[in-house]
């Protein structure tokens, strides 16, 4: 049997993910520079090597906080999105700092839930990902914060990155969290929880054994992890959960080797990205 590993060493087109907490020190709140300057070479360095990529970043809620000096995280829908709308503008500059040391192009991409319901913008949406990633550049796509209300809101980028996985028929979904992947139960708590490397089929008693764990408080628990990767690989995206503390892991993965739980893709022929909107 082949190994699934040795095959991810070919995926050409790339979804990779990064949380909130990855990009930011746990103590402050501020953004991670190195980890973002290390993010960016490695995402530049799989495009130089051919690969289409495309970066979902989550941070334009926890930059805003920061940069209007809140305190601590607002519970209004106003705030948040005041917040997400200066802190993505800040997020992107950023990014564009850091990419422009390469030379290489980033492209911010902004989506809600309607852009992805409606055939139309969906359509639009998709035609441009291609056009970017045919001209070399890498989209770097987070929810429109700002105009996304708690009904109509994804609310967790996992699921985004899965949908965008979807919709541009990427080959592979990396999600960086701040877990090294999936366990049997939550390793916090239960020091017996035996690590699972690779997962051949999402079965009910995987989406109740994550349902339970303590991870799925709040956005991107391992819920919403599962959900993401019942998305993608129904739509034929192998996806991979791994630990963001060094994104150096990303080649890892790629080179084959045993870093974080590996979901198998084994796309549905009847997948249509809607059915699974109306879930999410
Ligand atoms: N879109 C949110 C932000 O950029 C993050 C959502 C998430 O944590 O997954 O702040």
């Amino acid at each position: 049997m082949t190994d699934k590993r040795s095959l991810l060493k070919d995926k050409k087109r790339i979804v990779i993910k990064i949380g909130s907490s990855s990009l930011t020190h746990a103590g402050t709140g501020n953004l991670n520079l190195s980890k973002m300057e290390k993010l960016v070479r490695m995402l530049t360095d799989l495009r130089n090597q051919g690969r289409d990529v495309v970066l979902v970043s989550s941070g334009a809620i926890a930059v805003g906080i920061k940069t209007l000096g809140l305190t601590e995280r607002p519970g209004s829908q106003p705030v948040k999105q005041a917040c997400a709308a200066v802190g993505q503008a800040r997020l992107m500059m950023v990014y564009q700092k850091l990419f422009a040391e390469y030379n290489q192009v980033p492209a911010q991409v902004l989506i809600t839930k309607y852009t992805m319901i409606d055939n139309v913008s969906r359509y639009n949406a998709a035609n441009t990902f291609n056009e970017l990633l045919k001209l070399g550049v890498i989209p770097i796509v987070n929810e429109n914060d700002t105009v996304a209300t708690d009904e109509i809101e994804f609310g967790d980028n996992d699921t985004l990155s899965a949908i965008v996985a979807a919709l541009i028929q990427a080959d592979l979904l990396i999600l960086l969290s701040d877990i090294d992947g999936l366990y049997t139960d939550d390793p916090h708590g239960h020091p017996d929880a035996e690590f699972i490397e690779q997962v051949d089929v999402i079965g009910e008693d995987l989406v109740r054994m994550a349902k339970g764990s303590a991870s799925s408080v709040g956005t991107g628990g391992m819920a919403t992890k599962i959900s993401a990767a019942r998305i993608a690989t129904d739509a034929g995206a192998d996806m991979v959960i791994a630990n963001a503390r060094d994104v150096g892991i990303v080649n890892d993965i790629l080179n084959g080797m045993r870093a974080g739980t590996l979901f198998l893709a084994h796309k549905n022929k009847n997948f249509y990205l809607i059915d699974y909107l109306q879930e999410s």
